[in-house]
């Protein structure tokens, strides 16, 4: 093909990709113009996870009715105007490119009033064409109202998520604004339904306790740290809230990182934070955390991204040692030095370490353990191997083998984390975690399939606060939670109502069952839907099993060690992980020279 100039309106369409790719990218670039103009309020209404409709409303100072219709062209801008001050902005906008790039993939409604005009402008664009401005009533501040998203670039449309991602986007996106911004008042309505509002006083905790119930906001520690000038790039300082170590999540999504009151997304940011918790938290969980970095606008290059989601610092190192340090002085804190000075064997950590599943506590002389181990196992009794042991695995684990093991004799527990037995052919440990897990998820299932699932009325019906995108993802779900023997029902926005528990569970925590659920399909974007039940099954079980570090009495070792004799797949957890190490006659007779090497 012959070279050509794009048509203005085909060039349009390709720079509005970069600012506006989904719901949530139209929903930020309108807040931010809102807080960039003063706003006291601000308040969402979205329609149809916002391919029908968003309308960002505020009462910040608006724009002159003379510059209505500049506003909405390309690199149009009032807030930037020499190359100098690119290198420090005091906004969050300064590209001059949202409201002209939504106006292409949109039609976008654009309404506003000044202090000092007597009636208010507003201005239609649609699919790129604008219609002449027209003259008004309306309140001081500014309303955008975006329909029909992407109706006229159906490729982008078709790359949007399930209605309940989109919308998820946009809460987590609100709420992350609403804790940055504490002194504005924020409202969001998703499809009629009040999802956020708050008051704009001041209070972050109090923020905080909307998202995640008084009691979390109650837990969470105060950062508030500075450093002088004098040691590098200016003044910076952190502030926020950072969990303690026994509050943690299974991804990191719930760490959130403001730099000069804008959103960002920073691996290396994150990353020193989660280290601050180093050897304070367990393998595979992490803290929450919602924390502000401000610092001197020359010191950090926002200009490095087209949604402004990432930006680059004059010295990385500096901001990440700051950080790390904060974060882990306010740690410690709050944190009670533990009892004993020295760190427990390496043995007893929760999970085995090492690849194999063998932790190198039980290398033996010589040779590299695990290869021994291996090499000695019959070939149909292999524990799981490496692959079903990566953090993906999936469920189900049809293709392990499903072999039964002997009946084994008690012995004892050691580490209040492992059971020890012994059966025909050599010694057993037995993870009880993992056992436990893959007990009740069998007994869970095996019910499911028999339809003879019982639930357990609890004394007292037990209310969940949850941040509004978990609430989302938890509305979703709740179908299938009922067929599991959960009696769950939205209780008020973002609440809901535990009023039933599976039997098999009685006695748990029914808020930390509801939790877990949704905080671990947070790190799912499509789950499979025949895969969902499974899935569920195994995480409520994994939550409700016994955990590493719980004395058992001989009773309940005892009773574990039958019940996992009765499983389909006693060698491994739903999630793949072995259940159990066997250290065979053969083996232990070979460690000891009871017989040579054959
Ligand atoms: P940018 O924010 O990068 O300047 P935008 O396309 O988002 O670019 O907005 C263009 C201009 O329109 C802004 O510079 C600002 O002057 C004006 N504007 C947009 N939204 C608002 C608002 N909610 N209140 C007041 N002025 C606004
Ligand atoms: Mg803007």
């Amino acid at each position: 093909m012959p070279i050509k100039i794009l048509s203005p309106e085909l060039a349009s369409q390709i720079a509005a990709g970069e600012v506006v790719e989904r719901p949530a990218s139209v929903v930020k670039e309108l807040i931010e113009n809102s807080l960039d103009a003063g706003a006291s309020t601000v308040s969402v209404t979205i329609e149809e996870a916002g391919r029908r409709l968003i309308e960002v409303a505020d009462d910040g100072h608006g724009i002159p009715a003379a510059e209505v219709p500049l506003a909405i062209e390309r690199h149009a801008t009032s807030k930037l105007h020499s190359a100098d001050d690119l290198f420090r902005i005091g906004t969050l906008g300064f590209r001059g490119e949202a409201l002209a790039s939504i106006g292409s993939v949109a039609k976008l409604t654009l309404t506003s009033h000044t202090k000092n005009d007597d009636a208010a402008t507003r201005m239609v664009v649609e699919g790129g064409i604008a219609q002449a401005p027209q003259q008004v009533g309306a309140p001081q501040g500014t309303v955008v109202r975006v329909e029909n998203l992407f109706y006229n670039v159906p490729a982008r449309l078709k790359f949007l998520k399930k209605d309940v991602t989109e919308r998820r986007r946009i809460d987590a996106l609100l709420t992350r604004y609403a804790l940055a911004y504490p002194d504005v008042r924020f409202k969001l309505i998703q499809n009629g339904q009040a999802k956020l509002q708050t008051s704009g006083n001041g209070d972050r905790r109090a923020i905080l306790a909307t998202l995640y119930g008084v009691d979390v906001a109650k837990q969470l520690l105060e950062v508030n740290a500075a450093e002088d000038p004098s040691t590098g790039s200016g003044q910076v300082r952190l502030t926020g809230f950072i969990s303690p170590t026994s509050l943690t999540r299974s991804n990191r999504r719930e760490i959130t990182f403001f730099i000069n009151g804008r959103w960002v997304q920073d691996i290396s940011l994150s990353t020193a934070l989660i280290q601050a918790y180093h050897t304070l938290l367990m393998v595979g969980r992490y803290p929450l955390a919602a924390v502000f970095l401000d610092l001197e606008p020359a010191a950090v290059d926002v200009n490095v991204h087209p949604t402004k989601a990432e930006v680059r610092f004059q010295d990385p190192q500096r901001m990440f040692s700051f950080v790390q340090r904060s974060v882990r002085k306010a740690i410690l804190a709050y944190t009670p030095v533990p009892q004993m000075g020295i760190a427990p064997p390496a043995l007893w950590t929760e999970r085995p370490s090492t690849q194999s599943g063998i932790d190198p506590a039980w290398k033996f002389a010589g040779e590299a353990g695990n290869q021994v181990i291996r090499n000695q196992e019959s070939g149909n009794q292999k524990l799981g191997d490496s692959q079903s042991l990566s953090p993906n695995a999936q469920l189900p684990n049809n293709e392990l083998p499903s072999i039964k093991m002997p009946l084994l004799r008690l012995v004892g527990q050691i580490g209040s984390v492992y059971i020890i037995a012994e059966g025909p052919d050599g010694l057993y440990l037995i993870d009880q975690h993992a056992a436990h897990e893959r007990v009740l998820f069998e007994r869970l299932m095996a019910q499911r399939d028999a339809n003879t699932i019982s639930s357990q009325k609890l004394l007292q019906a037990e209310v969940v606060q949850l941040p509004p995108a978990q609430a989302t993802l938890l509305e979703d779900q709740l179908a299938v939670l009922q067929k599991f023997g959960f009696e769950v029902e939205a209780f008020g926005p973002n609440a809901f109502q535990v009023r039933a528990i599976p039997t098999l569970f009685t006695g748990a925590n029914p808020a930390a069952a509801l939790r877990v659920l949704v905080e671990d399909f947070e790190g799912d974007e499509t789950p499979l839907q025949e895969k969902i039940e499974e899935r569920i099954a195994a995480r409520v079980c994994k939550r409700m099993a016994v955990k590493g570090g719980q004395t058992l009495s001989s009773a309940e070792q005892e009773s574990l060690l039958r019940d996992l004799e009765n499983c389909e797949s006693p060698r491994t957890c739903p999630h793949g992980r072995p259940t159990m190490i066997h250290l065979s006659v053969d083996m232990l007779e070979r460690q000891f020279g009871r017989t040579g090497p054959r």
